[in-house]
């Protein structure tokens, strides 16, 4: 199974908001990206991996944040996911993303969402997640509306990941 390209920042499809996606119940195509998204995720060691990140302009996604989700939920794909609730209650932790590979910043976001969606099977799906999950669960999303994490830190911290990130491409 090939290793599908990531895209990286600049590229416009990281920018665009993401379509919806239709659920067929047979579609080997569709079986095969989400394995292929999956193995480049593992290859990259990242928890999660939205389409829009392999050039893919749709509503999809895939996470396996392991023992750290604290629901013993394995890996899953979802389509057309979307943050329902969210608490009020914050936390700030680094984040990375395969987009902009081999830089950290830390990003204030609440604490526990509840996601709703569609499972591989067109099943809807409620995950109600806190901590690294949902973490990992809203910066995806984001990725479907076009946000990137370093969207959501203050400019001076913005500025300082972009300048390494920048310094580190170069070299
Ligand atoms: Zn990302």
């Amino acid at each position: 199974m090939p290793l599908l390209k990531i895209e990286t920042l600049g590229s416009d499809v990281l920018r665009r908001r993401a379509g919806e996606m239709e659920v067929p119940a047979q579609d080997a195509e569709l079986d095969q990206l989400i394995r292929d998204m999956f193995e480049t995720m593992y290859d990259a060691r990242g928890i999660g991996l939205a389409a829009p990140q392999i050039g893919l302009s749709k509503r999809l996604i895939v996470v396996d944040v392991g023992d750290e989700s604290g629901k013993e939920m394995g890996p899953f794909a979802l389509f057309n996911p979307r943050v329902v609730e969210s608490s009020a209650d914050t936390e700030k932790q680094e984040e990375g993303c395969l987009s902009i590979p081999g830089v950290t910043g830390a990003v204030e976001r609440p604490y526990s969402v509840t996601v709703e969606g569609v499972d591989r099977q067109g099943n809807p799906v409620r995950i109600e997640a806190d901590a690294m999950l949902a973490r990992c669960l809203q910066h995806e999303i984001d990725h479907l509306d076009g946000i990137l994490f370093i969207d959501r830190m203050s400019p001076l911290k913005r500025n300082m990941v972009l300048r390494k990130y920048r310094k580190q491409a170069a070299s």
